[in-house]
């Protein structure tokens, strides 16, 4: 039987990002993966294919466009559904194979096949061949997959849950999207800037429930603008599939109201890829929704046995789970380059238009009674802003009465993704409004929103207001 120093189990971002760092510092390094394509859903069901979308849904819509030049471009419908989903399939191939390479260069040994533990160093490989091989240390990296609620006969042709949405084969009319989380917001926009009328259904009062409200505010009044109903506290009751391709999908809410829509989205709750593991036999203790329990180092309760990224649950982000990963391999081998993640890492919503943040919201700064004031710019105020077009987005800085200390950012507008960056950097390092009017940026840039929205703090803060 093939020895390894250590296994690593799946290829997302989590699996890969660990096995080419051991790898690199030296050590004997086996990789295991069930599906043909490498990457897991950053590659083949999650972030890349939907930020793909995204950005095909606004180059078809010329969304950003009318902004800019004045004109309404009308919406390029007859798009067709292969136009829409070939960027997709370009930049998933592309990425697969990057992945693929990347654990080559580094000398990973590949298996494919199904892994499962035989014991709690041996792991079984059902491929197409059946293999046993051995690990010093395991990571546990196998991701998570939907969420189906009994209620919801999902066909993967008009009811959908997030991973099969990637496999339409025409545009829906009309769309009831289940869940007002990430993945939910950002199908919305999506959909609806390509045409389609969505209904969004939220068992809560708020969107988004984590951000800051204000964001989640204006973020609700843009999406009601591109045609998005979003219903608010409530839940679905039933969904009676189409009864022919040409009849309409029936969701009964538990008010009562009924919805009569082309296809069915359930975006709502993703559970721990942890079933094949066969977790039991070498006794590791499970959480909530099939989801592994770990430690601040992402040891499980088998001290050589680690876990990362969604099978642990909360953030479940792609950029944190690469991170995870990092941190197991650095615990094992004692690189002693990366003990643990930061304590402050960003938020990233691809909705149109993006929402990003990190730190503080304002909601929970008030809930901690920590005494606050909040500074802002509007996108529409810079001349990068005006350069672009834009009508709509702003930037917020939160931050503490007295020393001015920048405790939260948060960005909804063009880029904002890209732009909360400068922002992590300042709630991570500590700093004060004073440290942002003290920098120059290039000129005209969006980063003037830091800027500016520190010059309104300070107004704000001293009660001395110049502009309204
Ligand atoms: C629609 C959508 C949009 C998203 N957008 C973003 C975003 O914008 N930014 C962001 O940071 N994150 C985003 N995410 C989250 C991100 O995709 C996940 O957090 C990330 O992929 C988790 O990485 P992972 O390595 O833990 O698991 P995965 O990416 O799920 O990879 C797990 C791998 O393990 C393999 N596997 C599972 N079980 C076994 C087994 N028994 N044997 C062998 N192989 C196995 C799977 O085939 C898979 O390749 C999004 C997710 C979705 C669904």
């Amino acid at each position: 039987m093939e020895k390894y120093e250590l296994i690593v189990i799946g290829t997302g971002p989590a699996g890969e990002k660990a096995a080419v760092k051991a790898a690199y510092f030296g050590h004997k390094v086996a990789i295991v993966e069930r599906e043909p394509v490498f990457g897991g859903a950053e590659v083949i069901t999650g972030t890349l294919p939907s930020k793909t979308l995204k950005e095909t849904a606004l180059f078809f819509s010329g969304k950003y466009e009318k902004g800019l030049y004045g004109v309404e471009r009308a919406l390029q419908h007859e798009a067709s559904i292969e136009d829409f989903m070939y960027r997709k399939k370009i930049v998933a191939d592309a990425a697969g194979k990057e992945i693929y390479d990347n654990l080559m260069r580094h000398q990973v040994t590949l298996y494919q096949g199904i892994g499962s533990f035989e014991d709690a160093h041996t792991i079984r490989i059902k491929g197409q061949k059946e293999e046993l091989i051995q690990g010093d240390y395991i990571i546990i990296a196998t991701g998570s997959y939907p969420y189906h609620p009994k209620n919801i006969p999902f066909d993967g042709k008009r009811i959908h849950d997030s991973d099969s949405i990637l496999l339409i084969k025409r545009f829906p009319t009309s769309m009831c999207i289940v869940g007002a989380g990430v993945i939910g917001c950002e199908y919305a926009t999506i959909f609806a800037t390509m045409g389609t009328k969505v209904y969004l259904v939220n068992d809560k009062e708020h969107i988004l429930p984590f951000i800051d409200h204000e964001v989640s505010t204006d973020l609700v009044r843009q999406m009601q603008a591109a045609n998005i109903d979003i219903l608010f506290n409530k839940t679905v009751e039933s969904v009676t599939p189409a009864a022919s391709d040409t009849d309409m999908i029936i969701v009964k809410l538990k008010s009562g109201e009924l919805l009569k829509v082309d296809m069915f989205l359930f975006a709502a709750g993703r559970s721990g890829n942890t079933q094949a593991l066969d977790c039991g036999k070498i006794g590791l203790q499970m959480g909530k929704r099939e989801q592994l329990i770990v430690d601040e180092h992402y040891r499980t309760n088998v001290p050589h046995i680690y876990a990362v990224g969604d099978v642990i649950g909360f953030p479940a982000l792609a950029s944190t789970s690469m991170d995870q990963g990092r941190v197991a391999v650095a615990h094992i081998f004692r690189t002693e380059d990366l003990e643990h993640l930061p304590q402050h890492f960003p938020y990233g919503i691809y909705t149109i238009p993006e929402v990003s943040m990190v730190g503080l919201t304002e909601e929970e700064a008030k809930q901690r009674h920590l005494s606050i004031c909040t500074g802002k710019a509007r996108y529409s105020d810079m001349f990068r802003g005006k350069i672009l077009g834009a009508t709509n987005g702003f930037l917020k800085l939160i931050f503490s009465r007295g020393d001015l200390r920048i405790l939260g950012v948060h960005v909804i507008g063009h880029i904002a993704t890209e732009l909360v960056h400068y922002g992590v950097m300042l709630v991570e390092e500590k700093k004060s409004l004073n440290d942002v009017i003290g920098q120059v940026f290039n000129f005209p840039t969006l980063h003037d929103l830091y800027k500016y929205a520190a010059y309104d703090g300070l107004s704000n803060y001293t009660g001395h207001k110049v502009k309204p």
